[in-house]
């Protein structure tokens, strides 16, 4: 068949030029106007496919990649997979190192894809030789022809976000965003982002969202990395127990802190009042924007974009699953319909 326009040669050529939609009831009794960046429009269903694309056309347009070569990273789960769907369509080998806090889901998912996956114990410190860091590093050093990823200190990862994110939100909004609220856990969305973002106009405020559990906001007080914010949570991919080099702290204005319950509950409200099925930390950014508003931060002539990482399905046996709400002791606040529901 002839070359035909509206074919797409494979699914690569449909990562990002994701949706702006915007939220409606959830933000109903907010001041401004809120945006959805629904990264979960990607093929591989998160904005991770902009990096694994990135970094890996890069590496081979600098010759550091052919054919049957591996290529090795470490992931909560969607950078594995965006990676794990490259490298099908690419024809390379891929071999993963997750952490034993990913959903079983996304465990399943990166198999699927054809992926080696190795499962590391997610409480053990990032230099302990069990950690998932630590695996990757040793599985790069002994597989000849590897290249690893390494987004928690790949430059290329903000590289990525400056050369599509940032500009798909500056033209989506006409320039007129005022605020960018975005998880951090590379920090490689939120920094490239920023980068580009404050190039159009260095007033735009760009706030991370950060977990209880993790040092990421400290650092970005007080320079320092404090052990003792470091404690287990929930969130997957979000918050971090080191410092990436992929995180750009300069061009961030400030960083807030969400729970694990309360991110939980947003996340399952997205999907009822807006009908977003998405995943865990889109429920963060937006009990991040919910704090916000309530310390005055936003006003009427506002905009908005609150960046949201992935699909919901990749939590069906998490945050969409009531059991396992019950059993983290997250009992939902009755709503108005549950309770007519309940009317015997
Ligand atoms: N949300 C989810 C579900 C993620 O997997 C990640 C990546 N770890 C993030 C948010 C944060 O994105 P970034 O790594 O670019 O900071």
């Amino acid at each position: 068949m002839q070359k035909n326009d509206s074919i797409h040669e494979n699914l690569l050529d449909l990562i990002g030029e994701t949706p702006m939609i915007r939220l409606n009831r959830i933000t109903s009794d907010f001041p401004g106007n809120y945006y959805a960046k629904f990264e979960a429009h990607n093929p591989g269903h998160s904005s991770k496919d902009r990096i694994a694309v990135h970094i890996i056309d890069r590496a081979e347009k600098e010759g550091k990649l052919k054919p049957g070569d591996t290529i090795i990273e470490t992931t909560s789960g969607n950078t594995g997979f965006s990676v794990a769907m490259t490298c099908v369509i690419k024809g390379y080998k891929c071999i993963l190192a997750v952490s034993s806090k990913s959903s079983p889901d996304k465990i399943s998912l990166l198999r699927s894809m054809g992926a080696e996956v190795h499962v590391c114990p997610s409480n053990v410190p990032a230099d302990d030789p069990r950690s998932y860091y630590e695996v990757a590093k040793k599985l790069h050093q002994q597989i000849p022809n590897s290249m690893y990823i390494n987004q928690y200190f790949n430059e290329q990862n903000i590289d990525a976000h400056y050369l599509t994110t940032g500009p798909e939100i500056w033209e989506q909004t006409n320039g007129k965003i005022t605020h960018l609220i975005a998880c951090s856990g590379t920090g490689g969305t939120i920094s490239g982002s920023a980068r580009y973002l404050k190039e159009q106009n260095p007033n735009i405020k760009v706030i991370g969202i950060d977990a209880y559990g993790s040092v990421i906001q400290k650092y970005h007080e007080t320079g320092q990395l404090d052990k003792d914010e470091i404690f287990p949570y929930r969130i997957e991919g979000l918050g971090k127990n080191l410092i990436p080099s992929a995180t750009d702290f300069q061009i961030i204005d400030k960083y807030i802190k969400v729970t694990d319950e309360e991110s939980a509950y947003v996340a399952r409200d997205l999907a009822k009042k807006e009908g977003m099925f998405v995943g865990y930390t889109s429920g963060a950014a937006m009990q991040g924007v919910k704090q916000l508003v309530e310390e005055n931060e936003f006003n009427t002539e506002d905009e908005v974009v609150v960046i949201f990482p992935d699909h919901g399905s990749r939590y069906m046996s998490k945050v969409f699953n009531d059991q396992w709400m019950e059993e983290q002791g997250f009992t939902e606040p009755k709503k108005e319909t549950d309770k007519h529901t309940n009317v015997k």
